[in-house]
């Protein structure tokens, strides 16, 4: 790493660190207000997986500015269900800006070809089918906005409500929420639940890679249930977690 590219990313960080400062103690639609508005102001995006939790944000964006861009990481993976529920939502939201994003059919070919490297090496599969994507659509804006949560996994236990990856700025403007905090916002609100949830999918995902959580189970074990894996890769710095796998 240059000179020049270690004291941008210093001044990313120290950036960050300043915005959780000023916002520490706001609620999330005033966070978002802000960084829609004022900080970000048309260099921000919302990045979306349509999920159990999703339309809190999405309803939230919505208000402020419904031609945001929100970027769908487009697997080919996704259960049907979601894709119905993304189109519901977009719908019922008016959200004018939706950027579902494919991945590039030269990597799927040459990584991919039998559909079936979510078993072999689902590191890869996330790299190919949703990193790269996303990065590439993340190209135009300064900062992306999040829907994790501290409580999701011990991973994201010291997670900042404004973070920095590569040189983007992060918003996490649902940091302290509980499941109790969503079911409450999306009931006020009237807001859809994801078809799959009454099903048990309390985090859904890919398709061969999401299996319905049993009662008393953290709710993301039903993700790459059986193997090590816990997180996608997009909130890796340069997909490292891949580069990390091969
Ligand atoms: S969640 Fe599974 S199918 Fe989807 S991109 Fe990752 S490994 Fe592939």
């Amino acid at each position: 790493m240059t000179t020049f590219e270690t004291t941008s990313r210093m001044a990313l960080r120290d950036r960050a660190a300043g915005l959780s400062q000023r916002y520490d103690g706001c609620r999330a639609p005033e966070v978002l207000e802000a960084v829609i508005t004022t900080d970000f102001a048309g260099g921000i995006g919302l990045v979306s997986s349509f999920g159990t939790e999703a339309a809190v944000l999405l309803h939230m964006v919505s208000r402020i500015d419904p031609y945001v861009p929100v970027i769908f990481l487009d697997t080919v993976r996704h259960f049907p269900q979601t894709l119905a529920y993304r189109d519901a939502l977009i719908t019922r939201l008016g959200l004018c800006n939706i950027q579902s994003i494919l991945p590039r059919p030269a990597a799927i070919n040459a990584d991919d070809p039998d559909g079936d490297l979510h078993g072999r090496n689902p590191d890869l599969c996330c790299h190919v089918r949703k990193t790269v994507p996303m990065l590439a659509a993340l190209r135009p804006l300064s900062a992306w906005i999040t829907g994790r949560k501290r409580g999701q996994a011990a991973t994201r236990a010291d997670m900042a409500l404004f973070e920095t990856q590569d040189r983007w700025i992060k918003v996490n403007p649902l940091i302290d929420w509980s499941a109790d905090d969503v079911a409450a916002y999306m009931d006020t609100h009237d807001l859809p639940q994801h078809p799959l949830k009454g099903q048990g999918y309390l985090s859904v995902g890919c398709a061969p890679c999401t299996r319905a959580v049993k009662p008393g189970e953290d709710p993301r074990a039903g993700r790459w249930a059986g193997a090590e894996k816990t997180e996608c890769g997009i909130h890796f710095e340069n997909g490292k977690m891949v580069r990390a796998a091969e």
